[in-house]
């Protein structure tokens, strides 16, 4: 499957979880268990308007370039700020388009520490299949692009961690946590890989989740083991996947953009209901 294909895949499984706020939350479960979505448009929200930036930035560079990168998403969030852009991005983003340097910017965060935040992974998954046939460029390329905006090193763990995991899974490699554990570099989001190796893939996906969580806390460590776990369950199958990651709530819009991402980059939208493709924003770019 190609590029576009992840990034259909990526906006569908946003949509897909950001549709979720549509209902009462007092009806949620129960649309859940009954796998009921809503009706209407489903919009898609920041980890899509990230993600087309990057990737137009590729047709436009073939390579990441970050200043030209960093200008790209100002220019999106400045066309298009309401996509439910987190705090400290709404802040990152306005500084670049006052002018000021990326580096200083990101690393200035959260007193120096740098974001640890899951933004640097959301919209990383077509990356990964734009490089698919070279893991090291894959790794080198998702960190580029993670540095623009996430300086922590859990960031560009959970950044590299999903891009490995669509190349992949686009080149239909069996076993897609063992994978990606062997690229990612060691800490926290490591760590949560090697614990979701541990969990049988029968596993109720809400207890994964208690085990590994599912972004509630919004941070790489906290969503992208889960995510790729959610992934490896189902890598050949988009709606599965999108179904066992939603079930378990918090950041379910990110959770099942990263799911979409990688496991649209081996399916593409094949089984995908007609209703949700006719819900779902349109996504495509300009090459
Ligand atoms: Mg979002």
């Amino acid at each position: 499957m190609t590029v576009s294909d992840s990034l259909r895949g990526l906006a569908l499984g946003d949509a897909f979880g950001e549709q979720w706020f549509l209902f009462p939350s007092s009806e949620v479960d129960d649309a859940l268990a009954a796998r009921r979505v809503a009706g209407g448009t489903w919009p898609w929200t920041d980890d899509t308007a990230m993600a087309r930036v990057l990737v137009a930035h590729l047709h436009a560079h073939g390579t990441v370039d970050q200043d030209a990168l960093a200008m790209g998403f100002a220019l999106a969030y400045q066309a298009d700020p309401n996509r439910s852009y987190g705090g400290s991005m709404h802040r990152v983003l306005s500084a670049f388009l006052a002018g000021e340097d990326w580096r200083a910017v990101t690393s200035s965060q959260f007193d120096g520490q740098g974001s640890w935040g899951n933004g640097a992974a959301m919209r990383v998954a077509p990356l990964g299949v734009w490089f698919a046939d070279d893991l090291d460029a894959v790794v080198e390329q998702a960190r580029r692009q993670a540095l623009v905006t996430h300086a922590h090193p859990e960031a560009v763990a959970g950044a590299i961690a999903v891009a490995v995991a669509a190349a992949a899974n686009s080149l239909c490699t069996s076993d897609l946590l063992d994978a990606v554990l062997s690229r990612v570099p060691d800490g926290e989001v490591a760590t949560g890989l090697r614990r979701a190796t541990r969990l049988r893939p029968a596993l109720d996906p809400r207890h994964a989740a208690g085990t590994l969580g599912c972004g509630y806390r919004i941070s790489a460590a906290d969503t992208v083991p889960f995510a790729v776990w959610c992934a490896a369950r189902h890598p050949d199958d988009l709606v599965e996947a999108l179904w066992a990651t939603a079930s378990a709530g918090g950041d379910v819009d990110t959770t099942c953009a990263i799911v979409g991402g990688i496991v649209a980059a081996r399916t593409g939208l094949s089984g995908v209901p007609t209703a949700w493709l006719a819900s779902c924003e349109p996504s495509d770019i300009e090459p």
